[in-house]
């Protein structure tokens, strides 16, 4: 059993009090490797930004839960030596069962997500519950997102052909009922680097897709049910083309490569959005930098040579999300 606490971690409660009544979202930035925590981490440090590590139940597979647990552990250890404390949460992302998140609250996350989104609306009310009540009854307050309504697209275990909104006449009800601490709503975004199918894009002059814009009237409306209520949104990343073609020149393939555009994100941040994950940006960076060295300069072999430029390009994404998109930066 292990408090986050004793890790130099923080709940999502006060960092979401402030960010809604201050019109900006914290950062959720998946991680599953030393380059991406450094990054993320040297990011927020220099943005002076609060972060949220998330860890998946894949990342939890490749990485092990033991060292990621630690990194976080060391995250926190090395924003302290960069020379700025920030607040960091560790966060459990699309966690799937009662079991997992329970594993997670006891071994030091301090926030942990319960999407039972995919289940029937009465059966995700009960889920939720059970882990709220589980979560909050820790000696230390363990925060608990909830979600309502489906995202299309795909995001490691966690995938859907179809979406649908959510229905903002539903959400007074679980939240009362379940007494979640932060709502993941679905308005359009979709997880993965492909969120929208050709045929629902338009084209612009140079044939690039421009997506459908986001439903803020459904997230209105939900401000509306709850007003100052925490509301999340899951697959964010806006998919740069520079990236897309930078990989494309050096031999990758990401046909229809489509993402949410930064000024939609800007304008969700300044309502009561206070979270947006980013992942699939960050995976483009450090793809599109691999890939980059290793055409270009054939004969290294030493990963740090090849991982360690990526990592630059990392923080420099991260760093721009923060200060131009999310408006989190200097809120640390
Ligand atoms: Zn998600």
């Amino acid at each position: 059993m292990t408090s986050y606490k004793e890790l130099g971690l923080v709940n999502t409660k006060e960092l979401f009090k402030k960010a809604v009544s201050g019109g900006y979202a914290i950062p959720a930035y998946n991680f599953n490797n030393m380059e991406q925590m450094q990054s993320i981490i040297q990011a927020c440090v220099e943005t002076k930004s609060p972060v949220i590590l998330q860890v998946s139940s894949g990342a939890r597979k490749y990485a092990n839960q033991n060292i990621l647990k630690n990194m976080a552990r060391g995250a926190v250890e090395y924003a302290h030596e960069l020379g700025y404390d920030i607040p960091i949460v560790l966060h459990l992302d699309h966690g799937d069962s009662f079991e997992l998140c329970k594993d997670c609250i006891e071994t030091g996350f301090s926030s942990v997500m319960i999407d039972g989104s995919h289940l029937s609306y009465d059966e995700n009310v009960a889920l939720t519950k059970k882990v709220c009540e589980l979560a909050h009854s820790q000696k230390d307050y363990v925060t608990v997102e909830g979600e309502l309504g489906v995202l299309a697209g795909v995001e490691d275990d966690v995938s859907s052909e179809h979406s649908h909104y959510t229905q903002p006449s539903e959400v007074v009800d679980f939240v009362g009922k379940t007494k979640v601490d932060s709502l993941a709503i679905s308005i359009g975004t979709s997880h993965g680097r492909a969120k929208f199918k050709p045929e629902q894009c338009t084209r612009d002059a140079n044939g690039i897709l421009i997506p459908p814009p986001l439903r803020f009237d459904i997230l209105e409306e939900v401000e509306k049910q709850i007003p100052g209520f925490p509301i999340v949104l899951h697959g964010s990343s806006s998919v740069p083309i520079e990236y897309v073609h930078m990989i494309e020149k050096y031999g990758g393939k990401l046909t229809d490569s489509v993402g949410i555009p930064e000024e939609q994100l800007r304008k969700a941040a300044k309502s009561a959005v206070c979270k947006i994950n980013i992942d699939s940006d960050g995976r483009l960076a450090m793809t599109a930098l691999i890939r980059k060295i290793l055409v270009e300069k054939p004969d290294e072999f030493d990963p740090r040579k090849i991982l360690g430029p990526a990592r630059d390009e990392l923080k420099k994404l991260y760093a721009h999300k923060n200060q131009n998109v999310l408006g989190s930066a200097g809120r640390a």
